[in-house]
This record gives structure tokens, sequence and C-alpha cells, in this order.
């Protein structure tokens, strides 16, 4: 249940809700948008009987919400919220169009450090790169772990980068996280619960990816599970789904975007290499995800795609990145997005 209260409500009206929502045995959570507040009531598990909330002056409407999610929804938080990754680096609501870009995983010193100077001097703010990797395959290349986590910390200090990275086990949650300034969940643990609470309990940003057959009720309902747990630092990341399709690695679900913007107040970004597995699709689904409305891409970018450990084939090389880099500007300027920070 959510209780809309009237702009002209007082803190004295405020508390009352809260006080009678306790009363009623459920949690209140007060979310203050930019011209009322909206109290959240968190607890029950099927419809709540309202008449003692029925004659506290003060409350505009009272919603039942049936939906899985809550506090993602834009019916709790009216305004757009932007998540912030330290300095000037924010995604959402009318912030600049975010570039998040690297390699699929981190392989080496010198390809981690290479990426992340030529990402920087084109003025990319964020640098992604695994080092726990999904992986379909234990034959694959699993990542250098916690060793890549640790030449992320020396990339981020010495090149002056902000640094993206995913976390696969909850364990691992807390040292990540004193080291980077994101956390990301894959796709394939965007139903971990036990994840999705621990990351909730960091105050870190989080990437939280949608999974390869979740329905957008499903994955709002997991983002919910980490404002639940109290950070509400999350950005969406479409990257693609399951289909029949086998063209392409996923099929790029661009009408989620504009679709998630409605119910929800979270950033939402787009990955369109995973999106499409193959590289020379990826500049044109990148520019596509401007023209539906997303805050930001998440693009594989590797100095040496042919030899990759991982994701060759949509890992654009360093040109082809700069001139998408370009063409994002402009098309963020030409559809009025912000584009300073591109
Ligand atoms: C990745 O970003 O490298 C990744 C594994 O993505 P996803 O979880 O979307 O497959
Ligand atoms: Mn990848």
């Amino acid at each position: 249940m959510l209780i809309v209260m009237q702009h002209w409500a007082t803190d004295y009206d405020i508390e009352r809700v809260k006080k009678t929502i306790t009363e009623m045995g459920l949690k209140p959570v007060a979310i203050p948008g930019a011209e009322r507040t909206a109290i959240g009531v968190i607890g029950n598990q099927g419809w709540v009987e309202d008449s003692p909330l029925r004659t506290i002056k003060g409350i505009l409407e009272i919603i039942h919400v049936t939906k899985p999610y809550k506090l993602v929804s834009r019916d709790f938080h009216p305004s757009d919220s932007v998540v912030r990754l330290g300095g000037e680096v924010k995604a959402g609501g009318k912030s600049p169009f975010l570039i998040i870009a690297g390699p699929c995983a981190i392989e080496s010193r010198q390809q981690i450090f290479k990426t992340a100077r030529f990402l920087k001097k084109l003025g990319v703010p964020v640098l992604r790169g695994g080092a726990y990797k999904p992986r379909t395959s234990p034959h694959s290349f699993q990542g250098l772990r916690e060793e890549g986590v640790a030449l992320l910390a020396e990339v981020r200090k010495e090149v002056g980068i902000s640094v993206v990275t995913e976390v696969m086990s909850p364990e691992h949650v807390a040292m990540v996280a004193e080291k980077v300034d994101m956390l990301q969940i894959g796709a394939r643990n965007m139903q971990n619960f036990d994840l999705l609470k621990e990351v909730g309990r960091t105050r870190r940003p989080v990437i939280l990816k949608r999974g390869l057959s979740a329905t957008l009720e499903e994955w709002l309902a997991s983002a919910e599970y980490i404002l639940f747990e109290g950070n509400p630092n999350v950005v969406l990341c479409e990257r693609g789904i399951r289909t029949f399709e086998t063209a392409t690695r996923n099929t790029a679900d661009l009408s989620v975007v504009p679709l998630v913007k409605a119910a929800s107040h979270l950033p939402v970004i787009f990955d369109p290499s995973h999106a499409t597995g193959n590289r020379s699709l990826v500049s044109p689904l990148a520019l596509a995800s401007v023209v539906v409305g997303a805050h930001g891409v998440m693009v594989e970018v590797h100095p040496d795609p042919e030899h990759a450990l991982s994701d060759g084939p949509q890992s654009l090389q360093f040109k082809d990145f700069e001139r998408l880099q370009r063409q994002l500007k402009a098309m963020a300027q030409f559809i009025k997005m912000p584009s300073k920070g591109l």
C-alpha cells in the first residue's frame, strides 16, 4: 500500500500516518518528493484494511499496490533518482548521458592500464572490467578474481577514473565495495537474492543487469531487494533477453527503456555489447538507446579484441569506440539530452 500525502500536509500529518501504520503492525517508509511525500507500507502479505487511515488529515490518495515492488516505483518516488558515483560522475535524471566502457575481463596489468589511459584521455568517466567472470563453461577464462580487483583499484588511483566490476558471491561484496566506485550484478545473478541483499547493505552504487529471461516486473522486484536493504543507489541495465532469434547473441529489448522509466524512478542504461554479441551492431544499438531515453551505455572495448580472453567478437577496437563516442555526443545533442562529459 502507498499513501500519497497532499502537498500541504504538515510534518504532524505525516507522523500521524506513520504512527497509525506502525500500530497496524506494519512498517512505514516515507519518501519525500519535490512536491509531496509518499509513505510506503511494508510488511503486509496481502490486502491491507485501510480504514484506520481514512480519517487522517492530509492524505491525498491511498493506493493498494499489487506489484511485487514498491520502493523502486514511480508511485512511491515520482521524481527521477540520480545515482552519484563520486565527484561529478552521476547517472539518471538530467545528468549527462553516461558512458561506461572497458574490457569484458581484466586480463593483465598492461591491458587494463592501456584501456584506462585511453578512456581517460577521451574523458570517459567510468571504466568497466570483470574480475570475477560468470562464464557458461567452467573451461573458459574465469577472470583474475582478487588479483583483478587489486589491479582495478590501482588503475582507479593512478589513472583517476571511476571503476565498476561484477560481484558474483555475497562473501566478496564487502571487500570489492571498498575498492571500487560501483558494483555490478550480472544477468545470471539478477535473482541471486542473497547477493542482492548483500549489495543492499553497502551504500555503493550498483548496476543491476536484467536477467536473461526476466520480465520487467521481475527485474524491478530484484532492484526492490537492494533498496529494501537500504541502498537506494541502483542503476538498471538492459543487456538483451533470450528469444527464439539466434542471429544475435541476445535480443536487444530497447522498448523496455521507456517502460522502465515510466514504472520506476531509477536510472536505466543499455549494454549494446551483450545485447547483440556482434561488434558491428554495437554502435547502431548504442545510438538507438539514446533515442529511446537511456541514461547511458556500457560498452565493451579492448585494445586487441582478436586476442581477448572473453567476448572479443563484441568488443570494439579503440578507433571504433572513439567514433562511437563522437556519434553519441552528436545524438545526445540532437535529441537534446545533456551531453556534457561525453
Ligand atoms: C558483463 O558485463 O561482462 C557480463 C557478463 O554481462 P551480463 O551479466 O549482462 O551477461
Ligand atoms: Mn562480457
